[in-house]
């Protein structure tokens, strides 16, 4: 497993969770994230030809079709790029209702669709700064999820302000 910069120390894989932890049936391409997860890393393929990340995770770089993609592991740090609020769960979130569905922007660049948890959504800004929690689910894997670091203070509202005008056509 290489590192990009900021990966290292393993995370702790929490079992107290305000979210059920699901792993959606873990594919060929996507089963290294979740078990990944469950060792306390956030692992991202990126193309070791052009060096970008690759999400959501696939074999192959979709610009260097020759290239098989390698997994690293990143910082686990980034901001919520958007979000909204869940008012109705749906199968094992029926009774976890409301809760945050979010894209997070990671430092290394990628947007991970993703969950914010520990701050009601009507807490939560754009631009806010976030880091990596793990969601321990079944057979030794774990669901990443994100929290806040910090308030936002005021020039991370400005920032939030700018971002926000760019997202206005996200969809769901
Ligand atoms: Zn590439």
């Amino acid at each position: 497993m290489r590192r990009a910069d900021g990966g290292g120390v393993p995370r702790p894989v929490l079992h107290a969770q305000e979210l059920p932890a699901v792993v959606p049936s873990p594919e060929p391409d996507s089963v290294t994230y979740w078990k990944q997860a469950g060792q306390g890393r956030l692992v991202i393929t990126r193309c070791p030809e052009c060096e970008a990340f690759v999400w959501i995770p696939r074999p192959f770089c979709p610009v260097h079709m020759h290239a098989a993609t390698e997994w690293v592991e990143v910082s686990g740090r980034g901001v919520v790029y958007s979000y909204t609020q869940v008012e109705r769960g749906d199968g094992p979130f029926a009774e976890s209702a409301p809760y945050t569905l979010a894209y997070v922007e990671l430092v290394e660049g990628p947007r991970v669709m993703t969950n914010i948890v520990g701050t009601p959504g009507e807490q939560l800004r754009v631009g806010q700064e976030v880091e990596v929690v793990f969601h321990a689910a079944a057979d030794g894997m774990a669901v990443p999820r994100f929290a806040v670091t910090r308030p936002p203070s005021r020039s991370d509202d400005t920032q939030a302000s700018e971002i926000a005008t760019q997202c206005d056509d996200l969809v769901f």
